[in-house]
């Protein structure tokens, strides 16, 4: 441990954070996925992070993930993206992501479908957990009917459902709410039983929720790093 970078200690303190909340919840480490999130930083630390044996990154700003992505094609690397989304660039972030967990407008069902031969594109739906409507993500009461949707679009596949909590409040009650709504939409798509929640600061709750896509950044890359 002591050869290790700061960055390679953070990442194994998070690992270590992960399978102790993991052992208190009775679940099994490998139904967990620890995605890193390294918006803001650059490609040089995703080189590192794969050196120390991450293979799963996210990024939420096209602009910045596309030449990033680019930049490291020769790495084995799984890339999901979960910001906001234009459904102009809907396309363009399907050509270097294997999944997207922040699907939540039809207009986005509609820029990512297609009738191509290939592997589908894995996709979550966004759940508003906050009662502000502004926010990212379908409302609960319209989650049956756009995953329905989802469903039955060609070229992708409907894996779970993805919630960010409301920030200055217990976490865990929006988690368990996410979860109820997963094992319902569960039922209809058995295939979707996926739960991308849990960051920096709420993973542990998460994953006593059910968390199966761990969404962690800043925990392990550090603060972002000064412009200029
Ligand atoms: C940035 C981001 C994360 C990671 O946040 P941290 O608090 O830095 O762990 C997770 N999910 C989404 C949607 C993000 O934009």
């Amino acid at each position: 441990m002591t050869d290790l970078t700061p960055l390679g200690q953070r990442l194994a303190s998070i690992d270590e954070q992960i399978a102790d909340a993991a052992r208190a919840a009775s679940r099994d480490l490998s139904s967990i996925t620890r995605i890193v999130i390294t918006k803001f930083h650059p490609a040089s630390m995703v080189r590192e992070l794969h050196g120390l044996g991450v293979r799963d990154f996210g990024e939420s700003r096209h602009q910045e993930a596309q030449p990033k992505v680019a930049e490291l094609s020769d790495l084995d690397a799984q890339w999901s993206f979960v910001g906001q989304l234009q459904s102009k660039k809907a396309r363009q972030v399907r050509a270097y992501c294997q999944a997207i967990h922040s699907l939540d407008r039809d207009s986005l069902i509609t820029a990512l479908a297609n009738d191509e031969p290939g592997t589908p594109l894995d996709v979550f739906v966004q759940v508003n957990l906050t009662d502000d409507p502004a926010r990212g993500g379908v409302i609960p009461s319209e989650l049956d009917a756009f995953a329905d949707r989802v469903a039955a679009a060609a070229g992708i596949e409907l894996r779970g459902l993805m919630g960010v909590a409301p920030l200055d409040q217990d976490p865990r009650p929006a988690f368990a709410a996410l979860r109820a709504l997963s094992e319902r939409i569960g039922i209809q798509h058995p295939g979707a039983r996926a739960l991308s929640m849990g960051m920096s600061g709420d993973f542990a709750e998460a994953i006593a929720e059910g968390a199966t896509h761990l969404r962690i950044g800043t925990a392990i890359t550090g603060k972002r790093p000064d412009h200029g």
